[in-house]
C-alpha cells in the first residue's frame, strides 16, 4: 500500500462533518451578513457570484449598493450594460456580470421571475456552475445539495485526512455524493455552517482547532497533519506584461476608450495604452522617442510630459506591469471620446486594472 493510500486509509465514519457536529456551532457563531437576511433566490444568488470573486468583507457594501440599485431579477433583467458595469466595478471578471444579465433574462422569459429550485435546471442557466447551483438551491430552497468550494474542500480533507489534491474532479465528485447523503432537512443551514468553518475557524494557514466544533473527529488534529492539508495543486507561472499608458490631460478632459469586445476586461472603458518592454532610467532619449511615436500614432503632436508612474496589477493568470505618462496636451485629436474626471469617477465603469490611474487626474 502506497504512504498515501495509507493516509488516505486512516479514515473513519466519524472524521467527516456532519451536521449534528456543525449545525449548534452555526447556529450559535454564525455572522450577521446582509445576505443572510434574505433567503429569496435571487438574493442568494447575487450574493454567491460576488463572493467568488471578493473578499466577503468587500462584497458587503457591494452586494447592499447592487441590491439596493437592483432589488430583483427584474430589475436586472430590465438593467443597461454601463449602469450594470458601473455597479460591479470594483469587482473585476466583468463576464460574470454580464453573465448574470443573460441570466436575468432567462429567469424572467423563461421561470417568470422565480429562479428554478432543481438544480440540474439552475445548471442550465448562464454562468450557474455545480457549485452556485449547490448554493442556491440548498440555501434559498433547502434542497438537499452540497455545494463544495475551496473551504469545503478544505475543511473535509483535514477533517478526513485526505490527501487528494483539492483539483482532482474524482475527489470533488465523491465528496459532494458523500455530503449530499448526510444533508439535513435544513439543507441551507449545513451549507452555510461548512462554508463558516472554513472561513471562521478551519483558516488556510492557521486553523483555530481548540474552537473547532469538529475537534476530535478531525483526522488533521488528531495526527497533527493541518499544515499538510489541503494539498493544493501546483500553480501555473502567471503570463507577465508591460503596458504603457497614457493619461491625456486636454482642456476638454481626458481621453478614454472601450476595449474590445472579447478578451481580457472585455467591453470596459480604459486609458489609451500600448505594450511596451519598458526604459531604465538611463533610456530617457528612447523612452521620449516612444513617447512622441506613440502619440502621434494617437494624432497627437505637442504633449508636456507631467510625471509617470508604476503600478501592478495582478490578473488570476497575467500580471500586468504599467507605467502612466501624466501627458498636458493643448487639444484633444477628434478621434478620442474625452470625458470629464467627475464624469469618469461617477459614470462609466473603468477597468479595475486603470482604476488607479483615476487618482493621477
Ligand atoms: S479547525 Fe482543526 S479540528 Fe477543525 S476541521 Fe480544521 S483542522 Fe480539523
Amino acid at each position: 500500500m502506497s504512504a498515501l493510500t495509507q493516509k488516505n486509509a486512516r479514515k473513519e465514519e466519524n472524521d467527516f462533518p456532519l451536521p449534528c457536529y456543525l449545525l449548534p456551532w452555526f447556529y450559535a457563531n454564525k455572522r450577521d451578513l446582509p445576505w443572510r437576511r434574505n433567503k429569496d433566490a435571487y438574493a442568494v444568488w447575487v450574493s454567491e457570484i460576488m463572493l467568488q470573486q471578493t473578499r466577503v468583507e468587500a462584497a458587503k457594501e457591494h452586494y447592499v449598493r447592487f441590491m439596493r440599485a437592483l432589488p430583483t431579477v427584474f430589475d436586472l433583467a430590465a438593467c443597461d450594460e454601463e449602469k450594470l458595469m458601473k455597479l460591479w466595478e470594483g469587482l473585476g471578471y466583468y463576464s460574470r456580470a454580464r453573465n448574470m444579465k443573460k441570466c436575468a433574462d432567462r429567469v424572467v422569459a423563461e421561470y417568470g421571475g422565480i429562479f428554478p429550485r432543481d438544480k440540474a435546471l439552475l445548471q442550465q442557466l448562464p454562468g450557474i456552475g455545480e457549485y452556485t447551483a449547490g448554493a442556491v438551491s440548498s440555501i434559498a430552497y433547502d434542497e438537499k445539495n452540497p455545494a463544495v468550494d475551496g473551504n469545503v474542500l478544505r475543511v473535509c480533507a483535514r477533517a478526513e485526512g485526505d490527501f487528494t489534491p483539492v483539483d482532482n474532479v474524482r475527489r470533488r465528485r465523491e465528496l459532494t455524493k458523500k455530503l449530499a447523503a448526510v444533508y439535513p432537512e435544513a439543507a441551507g443551514d449545513y451549507t452555510q455552517s461548512l462554508m463558516e468553518l472554513g472561513a471562521l475557524v478551519c483558516l488556510p494557514e492557521s486553523p483555530k482547532c481548540g474552537a473547532c466544533p469538529l475537534r476530535g473527529h478531525c483526522v488533521a488534529e488528531r495526527e497533527g497533519w493541518q499544515s499538510r492539508l489541503p494539498v493544493m495543486p501546483e500553480k501555473p507561472q502567471k503570463k507577465r506584461e508591460r503596458l504603457a499608458v497614457f493619461l491625456l490631460r486636454a482642456p476638454q478632459g481626458t481621453a478614454l476608450r472601450k476595449r474590445p469586445a472579447k478578451g481580457v476586461l472585455a467591453g470596459m472603458w480604459e486609458f489609451p495604452n500600448q505594450p511596451f518592454a519598458g526604459f531604465s532610467a538611463a533610456e530617457k532619449e528612447a523612452e521620449g522617442a516612444f513617447l512622441r511615436t506613440s502619440l502621434l500614432d494617437l494624432g497627437i503632436e505637442n504633449f508636456t510630459l507631467c510625471f509617470k508612474k508604476e503600478h501592478t496589477h495582478v490578473f488570476t493568470h497575467l500580471v500586468w506591469e504599467m507605467t502612466a505618462y501624466v501627458l498636458d496636451i493643448p487639444d484633444m485629436p477628434p478621434s478620442l471620446p474625452v470625458f470629464s474626471p467627475e464624469k469618469i469617477r461617477g459614470e462609466l465603469s473603468v477597468a479595475s486594472a486603470f482604476r488607479w490611474c483615476l487618482e493621477l487626474l
